[in-house]
């Protein structure tokens, strides 16, 4: 049987279009009760990176998880709003200043609906996953679109990574920290979790660098859902000018037969895709490697082109987020000034993900600029 996604146009965050977008965008797909068990308990699951403003897109919108919210609250489930974003020390980034500048304090007190933290966990598979998944009958995923230099796309099966607790997600990124490794992780998590319903936020995109303030935003204006990740993810890097397959994460999950990545075994009701990507999206500069260039010269060149990070200064406020995000402990301040350790480097670019500042950008090996990558 084919998977069913939806893909609806989506002008602004205009709290009206938004209800009507997401609701039509699940209508198309056979409506909410389709997924979800009227008056269930549900773990609606945003993309709260970072402690940052909706306007900065690096989180989802909250005018996107309010539409979801008001959705679940017609079938009289009882809803709990919460992300485990990686917290760096108290004074830097704790869960409530998250909450408090992603817009989901002011929605889940405007709405009635409780935020929960994601701190207690206990294993379920290979990870230390939270205990919510065990309260909550349902799980809504409700990610945001965007570039990621780790993993090319952040959609639909990244957005699970939140759900391991706390630290242990610097210890992944350190022991699993070759692309391919990484994306197995990921998979092994979608595994584990499969989200009922996802709804994607993909008005406000992000190009580039992403996932975080060094990635460029794009409007894209659109909203997905669908309940198969892989078929999401699919479409979404299509809609990226990418293949499938050049997501690692989507390769490794089709071929555990997690979900369709075929776009003939897809049926998408709404845009019509082939409208869409007219414009291909500008990739994470590490991502160039595994998409664009043949992998037997990325075989052979593979020692030779690397990627490192490196401070703005102008950028720099020195808050020493990266510091504390570094699962290698290669960044450290040095008379009021970052610097990187290039010998203990791994190139995971968590230090980028966990800069407010747009400070942290990408330098490459003289024979990566050599061959024009
Ligand atoms: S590079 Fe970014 S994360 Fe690191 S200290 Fe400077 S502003 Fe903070
Ligand atoms: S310096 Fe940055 S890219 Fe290198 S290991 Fe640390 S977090 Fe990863």
């Amino acid at each position: 049987m084919k998977s069913k996604i939806s893909i609806i146009r989506c002008l602004d965050y205009e709290p009206s279009l938004v209800q009507e977008a997401v609701r039509k965008s699940i209508d198309l797909i056979g409506g909410i009760s389709s997924y979800i068990k009227p008056k269930a308990k549900v773990l609606v699951k945003p993309n709260l990176l970072m402690a940052i403003q909706p306007e900065f897109g690096v989180t989802t919108h909250p005018e996107i998880v309010r539409a979801v919210v008001k959705l679940l609250k017609e079938i009289d489930c009882r809803i709990v709003i919460g992300d485990g974003p990686n917290v760096w020390g108290k004074q830097i980034q704790n869960i409530d200043r998250v909450y408090d500048l992603t817009g989901m304090k002011r929605i889940s007190q405007e709405e009635g609906v409780t935020l929960v933290e994601l701190d207690k966990r206990r294993w379920r598979g290979k990870f230390p996953l939270s205990t919510l998944l065990d309260e909550c009958e349902y799980l809504v995923n409700v990610p945001k679109f965007k570039t990621h230099d780790l993993t090319t796309l952040t959609g639909a099966i990244k957005n699970l990574f939140g759900l391991v607790s706390g630290t242990y997600k610097t210890e992944l990124h350190k022991n699993y920290f070759e692309h391919k490794d990484f994306a197995k992780v990921l998979v092994d998590i979608y595994q584990e979790v499969k989200p009922n319903l996802t709804i994607i936020d993909g008005i406000l995109a992000m190009e580039g660098d992403g996932p975080a303030t060094s990635g460029k935003l794009r409007k894209q204006n659109l909203v997905l859902a669908g309940s198969d990740c892989v078929a999401l993810d699919a479409v979404l890097a299509l809609i990226m000018g990418i293949k499938p397959f050049d997501v690692m994460t989507t390769k490794e999950a089709a071929s555990r037969g997690l979900g369709k990545a075929d776009i003939d075994s897809i049926s998408i009701f709404g845009e019509k895709l082939h409208e869409l990507g007219a414009e291909p999206f500008l990739l994470p500069a590490t991502s160039i490697l595994r998409t664009k260039i043949p992998k037997p010269i990325v075989q052979i060149a593979k020692q030779m082109i690397k990627y490192y990070p490196c401070v703005e200064r102008d950028n720099c406020i020195t808050c020493a987020a990266c510091v504390q995000a570094c699962p290698q402990k290669a960044v450290s301040i040095k008379r009021k000034k970052i610097a990187f350790d290039y010998s203990k480097c791994i190139s995971c670019f968590c230090c980028q993900e966990a800069c407010p500042a747009s400070a942290i950008k990408v330098k490459k090996s003289l024979f990566a600029k050599m061959i024009g990558l």
